[in-house]
């Protein structure tokens, strides 16, 4: 028996290893403090877990319409509007899906022919790589550079153009880097793709965590990009729901039409009560969001002022998300080596910027959702680690 072709190239996730070499320590009794995960350490806020509880004692256990519950694609209209100014028909250009995860999956398989290729800004949140193989298509490492502050440069995919090229992915605010696009590198790249008649995926799930002033653009929200964008976004970080999993994808009604039937031979829908908590996530007071953003941002400043002391390390404060990025070559070390480094003698697990595709090797992911009081640990146990080095 042989399992599909397409599965051979397909690993498993490299920040998944981590994690389990975390556990395996735990269980042997080490303490170790988690700068390698990507999601909030909040709870879910309590208005959010009793609405989908009411929805439950309710009755709404049944299948509900593939696109999503009409409250929810109706508030998620609303907010797309009202924060990201763009219109979007919440009966025909609106899924809720299983996360953000399914909306890049249904993009890909949608809209993608075998042998079609993918320009994925690298390094990078790898299941793009992954949803496009197993579409067929071919995903393409485009470089970003710490020079450029971690944002793609249009001369970096022009370079990579062929007539093969069908789609761009788009993340801002990154996982792992934490940037986040300016305006001009916006135009640049909605420009290419009208030209090169392109596809382009807009994850904009750390959307609301952008910093300093700075401002999250939707790409979508461009003259003529409307048609053909497709902007993936979810409940997991902003509302901290990632155990939820739920998420939602817009686009024009034609593209839609691809994706949703993909939705309806899979997943059917999403946990029919629980979208009536996401309902209460976008609807409801946002004032403990506010909050966790807020924190965030002060763990942010924390955490940058730390490294940028510290030996061999070389650090851009990012604008967005809740990562940090390192520049770890003046240890001398692989990202590799010092992650193991780092979890033998400063018990704190990281995740080598090899992972996040063939750019991220000199670099660590550092998390910083983790308890201020924690990261203070961390970052006095990371320099010290440092300096015997
Ligand atoms: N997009 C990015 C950029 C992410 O970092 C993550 C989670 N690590 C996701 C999407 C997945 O989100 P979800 O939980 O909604 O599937």
């Amino acid at each position: 028996m042989k399992v599909a072709d397409r599965m051979e190239t397909i690993p498993f996730s490299g920040i998944r290893k981590v994690f389990e070499e975390v556990i395996r320590r735990e269980k042997a009794g080490e303490k170790i403090i988690h700068l390698n995960i990507g999601r909030p350490d909040f709870d879910t806020p309590k208005n959010i877990k009793e609405a989908a509880k009411k929805a439950l004692d309710e009755g709404k256990v049944h299948y509900a319409s593939n696109y999503g519950i009409t409250e929810l694609r109706d508030a998620i209209a609303q907010k797309t509007e009202q924060e990201n100014k763009i219109v979007y028909d919440p009966v025909s250009e609106i899924v809720v899906t299983v996360g953000a995860n399914e909306g890049v999956l249904l993009a890909m398989m949608g809209l993608l022919n075998p042998g079609d290729e993918v320009l994925i800004p690298d390094p990078v949140w790898l299941h793009y790589f992954y949803c496009a193989q197993m579409a067929g298509a071919v995903p393409i490492s485009v470089p970003t550079r710490e020079e450029n502050e971690f944002v793609p440069s249009i001369e970096d995919f022009k370079a990579l153009l062929t007539e093969k090229t069908k789609m761009i992915v788009l993340t801002s605010p990154n996982n792992p880097t934490g940037a986040v696009a300016s305006a001009e590198a916006l135009d640049a790249l909605a420009q290419l793709a009208k030209e090169k008649d392109l596809f382009v995926i807009s994850d904009e799930i750390y959307e609301s965590m952008v910093y300093d002033g700075n401002r999250h653009i939707s790409i979508a929200g461009l003259p003529g990009m409307k048609e053909r964008t497709i902007i993936v976004n979810g409940f997991s970080k902003k509302y901290s729901m990632t155990g939820w999993r739920l998420g939602w994808i817009c686009s024009d009604k034609a593209l839609m039409s691809a994706m949703i039937r993909i939705h309806q031979y899979t997943t059917v829908c999403v946990t029919t009560f629980a979208q009536y908590g996401a309902v209460e996530a976008l609807t409801g007071p946002q004032d403990e969001i506010n909050r966790m953003i807020t924190e965030f941002d002060r763990r942010r400043g924390f955490v940058y002022d730390s490294l940028k002391e510290m030996p061999g390390i070389k650090v851009l404060r990012p604008k967005g998300a809740f990562y940090i990025f390192p520049n770890i070559t003046g240890t001398g070390k692989t990202s590799e080596e010092i992650t193991g480094y780092l979890l033998d003698e400063a018990k704190i697990a990281v995740v080598p910027g090899s992972v996040f595709g063939n750019y991220g090797e000199g670099y660590i992911r550092i998390s910083y959702a983790n308890s201020y009081e924690n990261l203070e640990i961390a970052m006095s146990n990371m320099n010290d680690a440092l300096r015997r080095l």
